[in-house]
């Protein structure tokens, strides 16, 4: 018989204190690591303020960032009807379903109105958690809406592009938007009302290959990645290496593809600027369109 026995339980393990500290207060900036209070975040507009590293913000964000005040929103119940039935890694439909819960948006961009320093325009700004940002039929309806309602009613058009390209998922109905997009700008164009393009983190694809390269001005936010298709691709075509920095703002910048790369948090001044600028104070907007041969 053993003089002594063990009689010690085994230590528990701690129950987990709930943390006082609630989820996603603080963000790290992936550029140069800081860790940033999300309130003083939002207040740079999401502009990390050591770096100035840019993180993508929604569509909502920017148009609260663009607008003086309230805006109206269009076409807000347009909703893709999954023309062929597409089946990738999932249904389409099932797709679109739970992108549509997550966001609580019916597709990848919002159109509305609203004054950007006193002046109306007619605004449409991508999304880019909504597949990709990507543009189907939806995207290319809701567009080409908000131009001809600025043709309609006088107004200067701005597109903040965010996207991936044309949505595979709608095939040739999806690439036929681009065509759709241009001419509703060429219809702008002939109104002598003026567009601005304002390009951010990432724009490829489709998008870039339509209408954010036809602003009358183009403008982007600095680093983002603006292409057509992907450096990968292009270096397995072309079998040799890109060059650095290639298919970023200051790249395209410096070979004239872009007129200006601007930091977001001077970016409605610039885009008011170029407005201003397209739109005489005589104010042409409020004249008869000029009535120019079809070419
Ligand atoms: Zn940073």
């Amino acid at each position: 018989m053993a003089w002594f026995k063990k009689v010690r339980t085994p230590i528990q393990p701690q129950a987990k204190k709930e943390s006082r500290v609630p989820e996603g207060l603080w963000v790290k900036c992936p550029s140069c690591s800081e860790v940033i209070y999300n309130k003083d975040l939002a207040a740079t507009l999401n502009v990390c303020p050591k770096c100035a590293h840019h993180f993508r913000i929604g569509a909502v964000e920017r148009l609260r960032m663009l607008f003086d005040g309230p805006w109206d929103d269009y076409d807000t119940e347009l909703q893709s009807t999954d023309p062929l039935k597409f089946v990738d890694t999932k249904p389409y439909r099932s797709r679109l379903d739970a992108t549509i819960a997550a966001t609580g948006m019916k597709d990848a961009v919002i159109c509305a109105t609203g004054r950007i320093e006193g002046i109306e325009s007619s605004v449409a700004a991508m999304e880019y958690s909504f597949i990709g940002g990507s543009m189907g039929v939806v995207v290319g309806e809701k567009i080409t809406r908000a131009i001809e309602r600025a043709i309609e009613r006088r107004l200067p058009v701005v597109i903040v592009s965010s996207s991936g390209g044309a949505r595979m998922m709608e095939g040739a109905l999806s690439l036929m938007q681009m065509a759709k997009i241009s001419a509703a700008l060429a219809r702008l164009d002939r109104a002598r009302l003026p567009y601005v393009s304002v390009l951010t983190d990432p724009t490829t694809g489709g998008v870039t290959a339509s209408f954010a390269m036809l602003g009358d001005v183009n403008i982007a936010e600095p680093k983002a990645l603006i292409g057509f298709a992907g450096p990968r691709v292009i270096e397995q075509t072309i079998r040799q290496k890109l060059p650095e920095g290639f298919q970023r703002s200051e790249f395209l910048l410096d070979h004239g593809m872009l007129d200006l790369v601007v930091d977001r948090r001077e970016l409605k001044a610039a885009v008011a600027r170029a407005l201003r600028f397209g739109l005489p104070a005589d104010g042409p907007a409020r004249r008869a369109p000029v009535v120019a041969p079809q070419p």
